[in-house]
């Protein structure tokens, strides 16, 4: 069939067979079918829908593109995938957590792009760490000390890679199958057994609506059942930051901190939630309880953090940053923004603060971009919490004055004040879906 007939069918509302689809896409992937026709017709997808069977077979075809992790039977591997937020470190205490607890987790994760941070940039933040290890060597650790925590290998899912490129030119990635697609492509190519999925929502999230996170987790949930990997969704909160640290070193820092048992709450309380799924998904838990009991446990022994020395080890970084923070990067210059009056923090704008993270050099606008691992801010409040004047609200690192004097800026504006009573929160953990 030729491609610009597929377009002219996709244009006027019809859908392609699952054929058509695997190879449109394996040509796509060998360069044979050029991004000007990829990107009419990922356009003519995007604004007229994609059936549920072409979707099975889009997100087939990603998977077939590459090559996949097997790992032998009897070795039920499990992931979990962020939709991404401002402040998630979630990855870098859940991986060593349950992976301590008897979970073998080969943990696949992005960069930051656009206004959120990304686990891989958080893990290179410790010195020597290395992300791009080959699925081989992944395989081997994950067999060896039960995870690895690498990026998208080139081998995993090609035309995902292609294609997401591809979107992210054309303003295309907003889509749900398409979003769907891309990701459990990647997570389906990774052998698992089961996956739990963190669906943020609220105004620092990738989609923001609810209904439209829920219709998300529900796609993602009903591609991964069809192919054999058990998916469970739990939708989170992201109309404020998760814990208190925001940039690449410092989220590694509070991470470290978290392994310690020292909290924050929120941070400890979204990760046990997404744990203790992961736990009963590996049949090493029973019941939510059971799970829960198990990772507070492997937490409080220090197994956890054990657990993730090894990783550092495997991975070629500098183990001795859990024992002395201080050994991660940091930004010379700091300073604290203090509440002008008393009242109740009415805001702590996720979105506002994410990209003020970027402004400040910590995150990226182009895939190529370098960033600088020590720059942040740590927020001091949360919605909710009641200030006197001169209470301190967050901390600039920066990297020059003109840095503090952005990041000042950048503080005014996302965290508000008022005399109203409580504020609407959505709830840290809600849904569970699947
Ligand atoms: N993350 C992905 O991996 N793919 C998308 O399409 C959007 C977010």
């Amino acid at each position: 069939m030729l491609v610009p007939e597929l377009i002219q069918r996709k244009r006027d509302g019809s859908s392609l067979g699952p054929d058509e689809w695997h190879d449109l896409i394996m040509r796509y992937t060998a360069g044979e079918v050029p991004d000007y026709q990829m990107s009419a017709l990922v356009m003519a997808c995007f604004l007229n829908g994609i059936e549920t069977q072409e979707l099975g077979a889009i997100t087939d075809a990603m998977v077939e593109s590459g090559d996949r992790l097997e790992f032998p039977t009897g070795l039920a591997c499990i992931d979990k995938h962020s939709t991404g937020g401002v402040g998630d470190k979630v990855s870098l205490v859940l991986a060593p957590l349950v992976a301590a607890a008897g979970v073998p987790i080969p943990m696949m994760s992005g960069r930051g792009l656009g206004h959120t941070t990304g686990t891989l940039d958080k893990l290179e933040a410790i010195p020597g760490f290395k992300t791009n290890l080959s699925l081989a060597e992944a395989k081997a650790q994950v067999e060896s000390i039960g995870c690895a925590l690498i990026g998208q290998t080139p081998e995993i899912a090609p035309a995902d890679r292609k294609l997401y490129a591809l979107r992210d030119a054309t303003a295309t990635v907003e889509s749900i199958p398409l979003i769907s697609a891309s990701i459990m492509s990647k997570k389906l190519a990774e052998g698992l057994s089961g996956l739990v999925l963190d669906v943020k929502h609220g105004s620092g999230a990738f989609l923001p609506e609810t209904d439209r996170a829920r219709e998300l987790a529900q796609t993602m949930i009903r591609l991964g059942a069809e192919r054999g990997c058990r998916t469970v969704a739990l939708l989170t909160a992201m109309d404020r930051p998760l814990g208190c640290a925001l940039g690449n070193a410092i989220e590694t820092a509070e991470a470290i901190g978290a392994l310690k048992g020292e909290g924050p709450g929120d941070l400890l309380e979204v990760t046990f939630a997404l744990g203790s799924e992961m736990l009963i998904l590996g049949r090493v838990a029973g019941s939510a309880t059971d799970a829960r009991i198990k990772l507070e446990d492997t937490l409080r022994s220090g197994r956890a953090l054990e657990k993730f020395r090894e990783i550092i080890e495997a991975q070629g970084g500098d183990a001795r940053v859990l024992d002395d923070p201080g050994l991660l990067p940091s930004a010379p210059e700091h300073e604290t923004v203090k509440a002008g009056r008393a009242g109740t923090v009415s805001a702590v704008e996720p979105r506002a603060l994410g990209k003020g993270i970027v402004a400040l050099g910590g995150g990226r606008t182009s895939v190529d971009d370098v960033i600088d691992p020590g720059v942040g801010f740590t927020v001091h409040v949360r919605p909710g919490d009641q200030v006197a004047a001169g209470d301190p609200l967050a901390t600039v690192h920066a990297r020059d004055r003109a840095g503090i004097e952005l990041g000042v800026r950048i503080l005014e504006e996302s965290i508000a004040l008022s005399d109203q009573g409580p504020v609407d929160l959505l709830p840290l953990v809600g849904d569970r879906l699947g």
